[in-house]
């Protein structure tokens, strides 16, 4: 007998993002980033949610075996590339792509022997400085890769900081666009730029493939709610009350008694805790769905158990329904309380938790 909490995966919301995503890129081809387990929606049911896709993108070798395992025949791309020589003659005998962003990359491709052909992103550092050739070393490594026999094409990409906030004052999305076309400057090929924000913001910097991650699962990359794009959360987290206290004046709740009543209430303990994927950090007043009525979270998150707000739902109680985030509250309202993105909420879904398909 499963505990209460459930996270349920609306397939048809990962399908309709993705027609999103197409709808704002509609000259180019997309690649549905499900790395992370399918940003924590299960890599096969984000599989199947992006079937329509022009090619799945992950940074996990093993899961891009597994796509292939599964029967995914389209193009499969490793974000970050490989990471041993060992790993090559795998992603040759798999004919999976890869971003190939330093030095050492090369050398391994140039000693590697084989009949096989590989498709190669070389991925430029336009300024977040994460992975990458920086603008002026852009045309030698090109040169250098153009060069190895197994490499049969190569797609220019880079990857954005601040697409959500292209005036940035640090690093704004003009300026990476700027080094990015100086440092690609009469190269051949196709170039690859947008993830979820630039999708979503900046159609006119598609090119050739987009790479949206968190917008397909219906989160927004910042800035913006996902409802006003169209969105439809797919990952829907939700579980029931299982007692109820009533709280005097001056009783404390939770961990560290952090939380200490100043009127009479009503407070109702849920089924979901850190251990389940539950942000740990989230003050109390989080928002919270309690039979479809918004309340707030109170005292400190425990491992299986969370405290929320009563004392104005007179109805509610053992059993109610309880949305942690979803359909009916956006995940990035719960991040934005927490202080975290709903990346990191949708990714952190722990095990233990049923899944449900719907
Ligand atoms: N492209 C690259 C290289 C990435 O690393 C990521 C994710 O971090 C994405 C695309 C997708 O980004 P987002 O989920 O913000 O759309």
């Amino acid at each position: 007998m499963p505990r209460p909490i459930v996270a349920s995966i609306s397939i048809s919301a990962l399908q309709h993002n993705l027609a999103v995503a197409r709808a704002h890129a509609p000259n180019a081809r997309v690649w549905g980033v499900l790395k992370a387990n399918g940003y924590g929606h299960g890599l096969e049911r984000a599989m199947r949610g992006f079937a329509a896709a022009d090619g799945l993108a992950l940074v996990e070798p093993d899961y891009a075996v597994r796509l292939r395992e599964l029967g995914w025949t389209k193009p499969i791309l490793l974000l970050e590339g490989f990471f041993d020589a060992d790993d090559l003659p795998v992603l040759a005998r798999h004919d999976i792509q890869f971003a190939v962003h330093c030095d050492e990359q090369i050398v391994m491709l140039e000693r590697f022997v084989t009949d096989a052909g590989f498709h190669v992103h070389l991925k430029m550092n336009s300024g977040m400085n994460r992975l990458g050739f920086k603008p002026e070393a852009f045309h030698a490594a090109h040169a250098r890769v153009s060069k190895i026999a197994s490499v049969r094409s190569i797609t220019m990409m880079t990857h954005f900081a601040n697409a959500d906030d292209a005036l940035n004052p640090s690093l704004p999305l003009s300026e990476q666009v700027r080094r990015f076309q100086a440092g690609t400057e009469g190269l051949p090929g196709p170039r690859s730029l947008c993830n979820s924000a630039a999708d979503l913001m900046h159609g006119e910097l598609a090119h050739d493939w987009v790479r949206p991650g968190i917008m397909l699962y219906g989160g927004t990359p910042g800035g913006g709610s996902a409802a006003d794009f169209g969105l439809r959360a797919a990952m829907t987290l939700e579980s029931r009350i299982i007692g109820v206290q009533d709280i005097v004046p001056g009783e404390a709740i939770g961990y560290g008694s952090r939380f200490v009543a100043d009127k009479p209430m009503r407070v109702g303990v849920v089924a979901c805790g850190y251990a389940d994927g539950y942000p740990r950090h989230a003050p109390t007043g989080t928002p919270v769905l309690v039979d479809g009525v918004k309340t707030g979270t109170v005292g400190r998150v425990s491992m299986d158990m969370l405290c929320v707000d009563l004392t104005e739902l007179a109805g509610a109680g053992v059993g109610s329904r309880v949305e942690l985030w979803g359909q009916q509250l956006p995940i990035d309202e719960v991040a934005f309380a927490a202080g975290t993105i709903g990346y990191e909420l949708m990714c952190a879904l722990a095990p233990r938790v049923a899944v449900r398909e719907v």
